[in-house]
């Protein structure tokens, strides 16, 4: 059902940092002969999330050319929270997850998932960690040339899931965010809140325990987003611990979750 990708393949440049990562340590394992990750089992039902914990201490990031990111920044995510981090353009959001996920790296301070510092994690063991977090772009980062389904289930099939098993778990997670009958459809002939919902199940279809999500409403109106925000609770209902950026103030009124902002790289707690 779904095409091999590969790094010299054009399309491959096009995949989300996430699961270019995973498939990169995928086909890193198998040509060096190392045991690739062990294979979920098949037949048992779709593990339960089990709740994160995501701690960032003293975190501090400078990016290279100076532009200061984060400053000092402490904040403590507990097991199945919900968590909006706001803050207008630049002030640090997408560095805050980007090094949640472990796409960039601290100049200072320590960020830890679950029991998990990532400061010293590399390769293999880092692409463990970023196999238990989904996330979700503000341009849904969806291959073009696949359908909704292939879309979705491509992330199971990097992991080494078995087509039964990407199967059983491909539906209800569609069904889940309401695009059963867009299952054949492409990314272009899908509405943005259609395409922003194929990548929140894209992002939680190998049921991670943590979801973040950069700016996922920033492309849509006010009905897809409040859809999405929607969706989003209903999978924190379920016990993912969830963090939503977002600089759409009226999105953050309309709910009761924790909120921290960022100004300058500076975090502060506006509702705890
Ligand atoms: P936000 O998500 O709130 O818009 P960002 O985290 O993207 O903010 O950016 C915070 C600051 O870091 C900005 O000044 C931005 O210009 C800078 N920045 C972000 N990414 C990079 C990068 N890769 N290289 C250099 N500077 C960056």
């Amino acid at each position: 059902m779904v095409a091999a990708v590969t790094p010299t393949d054009n399309r491959y440049e096009r995949l989300p940092d996430d699961v270019r990562s995973r498939l990169n340590s995928r086909l890193q394992m198998i040509s060096t002969g190392e045991n690739p990750l062990p294979p979920p089992a098949v037949d048992s039902p779709p593990p339960k999330a089990k709740p994160a914990t995501v701690s960032l201490r003293n975190v501090s990031k400078t990016y290279d050319n100076g532009s200061r990111a984060l400053v000092n920044v402490n904040l403590n995510i507990g097991k199945g929270d919900f968590l909006f981090v706001t803050g207008s353009s630049g002030s640090g959001k997408s560095t805050l997850l980007k090094l949640l996920y472990g796409q960039e790296r601290p100049c200072s301070g320590e960020v830890v998932i679950g029991d998990q510092s990532l400061t010293r994690l590399r390769g293999n063991r880092l692409a463990m960690v970023r196999r238990r977090i989904g996330v979700v772009f503000q341009d849904y980062k969806l291959i073009p040339r696949r359908t909704v389904a292939e879309n979705v289930a491509f992330v199971l099939w990097a992991q080494g899931y078995t087509r039964k098993e990407i199967h059983r778990r491909l539906w209800p997670t569609l069904k889940m965010v309401g695009l059963q009958g867009k299952a054949q459809c492409f990314p272009d002939q899908l509405s943005g809140g259609e395409q922003q919902r194929v990548s929140i199940a894209r992002a939680v279809v190998g049921t991670p325990p943590l979801l973040l999500a950069d700016e996922p409403t920033g492309n849509l109106d006010s009905e897809n987003s409040l859809q999405v925000v929607k969706i989003l609770k209903k999978l924190n209902s379920i016990g993912i611990t969830v963090i939503v950026t977002t600089h759409n103030e009226q999105l953050v009124r309309l709910s009761n979750h924790p909120v921290v902002q960022l100004r300058n790289g500076y975090l502060r707690h506006l509702r705890r």
